[in-house]
């Protein structure tokens, strides 16, 4: 035989190549792609449907304590299910330092959580506490480990850094080639409003868009980008959900400044009003930087179709609609003490094809850039991300005819809602391989628990 497995009679959509042919996979990665390819144990009829590169989730939060300190309700297994069934075939998630902890002690406890996921995954790992022993040897250690990326928090008390340690955290991550995400919101904005809320009574989940201003957004996202033009390092800022905020990463992008953005589809499927809807259901909708408004997703679609963002990621923080998960701090508490984030592993590549692509506000091609080129070359995963010989066989086979309504069932992830139960989306994946292998096949889970490798990621590949 020629191949283990022959993919056959697709249609191939890369950000580069849109042609019908067969893909030729042996050991793991893609051998060939040509007309007519046959001698394989394993063939796959790809006929009507489209063969994209498979997923890959940069941002999500699996088995991770948020920044106030409450885990996760998805585990390594469930959430990379979730994933599969979404059209991913790898993800990095976050190894999130405690304050006090090392660089070693982390990777080591996300490297036990992760041996149970069913794709491939590696972490960005984000920093809380940068003292001198971590600056030293703690991040080029994780660098040499294969972790080339660093997130850091501008607000939320455990975890947040000052300007002085974020440019600390930059210099270094800089040196190494590593890439440094950011969470930007103004902490002391965020505070001040938090208080003259609570004196005024408004505490309602509503309240929680508020709270937390479009000019916090954008000034944070200025000063990250001040601080890493300074230090020379490049910068990825994570959730934009402001026309300030990717106007400012437009211009940087403009002016050949190293900086990567993502913006994610809560964004732009709702607004603030879901936050009022009745009686605390608002809290499922509760996120930060918060879901705006109707204005604002018309200037981030323009925005995604223009470029300005690398990747849409899903942002998946999956917190219970229970005392476990988003009621941690009791039924009716204030919204400053309610779970923030919201699931969405498998629902971003489906609604990004069905309202980008279907709905003819992207093409297919700018969709395989968002979902798995882009991501593969900012985050150093080498082997990903794209269709050629010589790459991985991570391969995401589409039916683009396919008409469905969002149920929690179809999730497979752990939670007890999706906030977009009942949608209509047009395309779905239906099977998924990771190196070659079958993690879902027709849209049923084929793959082993632990079937996913570690990836050690290379450097940004740097412009000058
Ligand atoms: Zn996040």
């Amino acid at each position: 035989m020629t191949f283990d497995t022959i993919i056959r009679g697709g249609e191939i959509c890369t950000t580069t190549l849109r042609t019908r042919a067969d893909i030729g996979i042996r050991e793991g990665r893609i051998a060939a792609i040509d007309d007519r390819l046959t001698g394989a144990e394993t063939v796959i009829d790809a006929t009507g449907h489209i063969v994209l590169p498979g997923g890959i989730e940069t941002h999500a939060h699996i088995a991770q304590e948020s920044a106030a300190g409450v885990m996760n309700a998805d585990d390594y297994f469930s959430g990379s299910v979730s994933a599969a069934f979404g059209g991913n075939s790898s993800f990095v998630p976050f190894a999130a330092q405690q304050r006090g902890q090392s660089v070693g002690s982390v990777l080591d406890t996300y490297g036990q959580r992760a041996a149970r996921s069913v794709i491939d995954y590696s972490w960005h790992l984000i920093i809380s506490d940068p003292t001198p022993e971590v600056l030293t040897s703690g991040l080029p250690m994780a660098f040499e480990r294969g972790v080339t990326s660093f997130k850091v928090f501008m607000t939320y008390d455990l975890v947040k850094v000052d300007d002085r340690q974020f440019l600390d955290i930059l210099t270094t991550a800089g040196a190494h080639g590593a890439v440094t995400m950011v969470h930007a919101e103004n902490d002391a904005m965020v505070r001040w409003m938090n208080e003259k809320l609570a004196k005024e009574g408004k505490t309602a989940p509503r309240y929680h868009a508020e709270s937390r201003p479009a000019l916090a957004e954008e000034e944070a996202i200025h000063r990250a980008v001040s601080l890493a033009k300074l230090a020379g390092a490049p910068l990825f800022v994570v959730h934009v959900s402001t026309p300030g905020g990717a106007a400012i990463i437009a211009r940087e992008k403009a002016a050949g400044t190293e900086v990567f953005a993502e913006t994610c589809p809560h964004y732009l499927a709702f607004t603030a009003e879901d936050l009022d809807r009745p009686g605390m259901e608002g809290a499922k909708f509760i996120c930060s930087p918060p879901l705006r408004d109707a204005a604002i997703q018309k200037v981030l679609w323009e925005n995604i179709a223009a470029g300005t963002f690398d990747c849409v990621s899903s942002d998946h923080a999956p917190y219970r609609f229970d005392e476990t998960g988003k009621f941690i701090n009791g039924a009716q508490a204030p919204y400053p003490a309610i779970a923030n984030g919201m699931p969405g592993i498998g629902m971003r590549l489906p609604w990004l094809f069905s309202e980008g692509v279907v709905a003819g506000r992207i093409s297919l091609q700018t969709f395989a850039g968002l979902s798995a080129t882009n991501a593969a070359r900012v985050f150093g995963l080498d082997t990903k991300g794209n269709l050629a010989p010589g790459l991985d066989a991570d391969i995401a086979i589409w039916d683009p005819e396919a008409r469905w309504h969002v149920t929690l069932e179809d999730q497979h992830d752990n939670m007890d809602y999706t906030p977009f139960e009942g949608m209509e989306i047009s395309g779905r994946p239906v099977t998924v391989l990771n190196r070659g292998l079958p993690v879902i096949r027709d849209r049923v889970l084929c793959a082993a628990e632990g079937q996913g490798r570690f990836i050690a990621r290379k450097p940004l590949a740097r412009a000058t």
